[in-house]
């Protein structure tokens, strides 16, 4: 934090001035699973991105402060466009969003017109407004299943995730080449040492994860699924292959398990926490919402367009939506 920063916030208590600001602003505050503790503990929700935007949706707060990355926040404002949506820090990007630039995406896409588009989550609303359907870890298999077996399919931007559900699903989806440096940062070699040190531990790891990681995994799912299964799995020690700072909402729940973080290169490394989740503070939270900056804005012509293939996904996964004809269902979508 810079010097002037500093000393604006010397002597302020940052905890308290959190509290009166929620309640003068009518703040919501959201934590997604992958920040620090701290943050964890003061959010009114804690979850997974696409279940905090549905909670703030639902909530009558008049801002949403979003302690997650840009993309999640921006789907917060998708979906409640009449609310301010606050990020603590505006740089707190992803990897994911950053492999997939919307022009290159729109030209791939044109590349290959008799395909729809499945887009994971994390991305930029503009690459969404190109998408047919936006997908989430825990929605992908099922939507994928509601298609037409003859249907092609071109999955984006998370080449690990779609060839996990290319695998689950015995489809062949045409796969965008990126990756999360984070779950990318797991050593095979460093999880082999520590299933033998705990021969007993089942592994818990996330489609985000390389093949080679995926391999040695007792259960695969998305962050709300791993927690669930953390906590109701009977073995007294876990490893988790996902973004470390999870194990927070597991130890309070509970407390007499050990879960381990599978570990990143050299075994002792922090290169498996997200750089850009850690770029939040309560600092930088503190002075979003005093400030009411920096604030997520999406052009309503965008994101009426990424509002589509989000409710899509919606409806496939709700089951209201369950006979599709791709080809009046998924007029392709044009975008800037
Ligand atoms: S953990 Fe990976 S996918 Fe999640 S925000 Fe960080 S870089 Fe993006």
């Amino acid at each position: 934090m810079d010097a002037r920063i500093r000393e604006t916030l010397a002597g302020l208590d940052i905890r308290a001035e959190i509290e009166r600001l929620r309640k003068e602003r009518n703040a919501v505050i959201l934590a997604h699973y992958y920040q620090t503790p701290e943050l964890q503990d003061l959010a009114d929700f804690v979850g997974d991105s696409l279940e905090l935007s549905r909670k703030a949706a639902e909530t009558d707060a008049d801002v949403i402060a979003f302690c997650g990355v840009r993309f999640m926040a921006e789907v917060a404002k998708i979906l409640s466009p009449q609310k301010t949506v606050i990020l603590p820090d505006m740089d707190a990007g992803c990897s994911l969003e950053d492999s997939c630039p919307p022009d290159e995406f729109g030209a791939f896409r044109a590349a290959h017109p008799d395909h729809i588009s499945l887009t994971y989550i994390n991305c930029s609303a503009a690459v969404k407004a190109h998408s047919d359907i936006i997908v989430t870890s825990s929605s992908a298999e099922k939507i994928i299943n509601a298609l037409p077996k003859d249907q092609k399919i071109l999955f984006a931007p998370d080449k690990h995730l779609g060839a996990w559900l290319n695998k689950k699903t015995g489809r062949d989806m045409l796969l965008w080449d990126g990756t999360c440096i984070v779950h990318e940062a797991f050593s095979e070699t460093e999880l082999l040492k520590l299933k033998a040190l705990h021969p007993d531990a089942p592994v818990a790891a996330h489609p985000e994860c390389p093949a080679y990681i995926l391999d040695h995994a007792h259960m695969i799912g998305s962050t709300s699924a791993i927690l669930k299964f953390a906590l109701e799995s009977p073995a007294s020690t876990i490893i988790v292959a996902t973004e470390p700072h999870i194990i927070h909402q597991m130890e309070k729940a509970a407390p007499n398990k050990i879960f381990i973080g599978a570990p990143g290169a050299d075994g002792n490394c922090s290169c498996n926490m997200c750089p850009y989740m850690a770029l939040n503070t309560l600092e930088k939270l503190y002075l979003s919402l005093r400030d009411l900056q920096p604030r997520i804005e999406v052009p309503e012509p965008l994101r009426l367009r990424a509002l589509l293939p989000l409710n899509r996904m919606l409806a496939i996964a709700s089951g209201a939506a369950t006979d599709l004809t791709p080809a009046q269902t998924f007029p392709a979508v044009t975008g800037d």
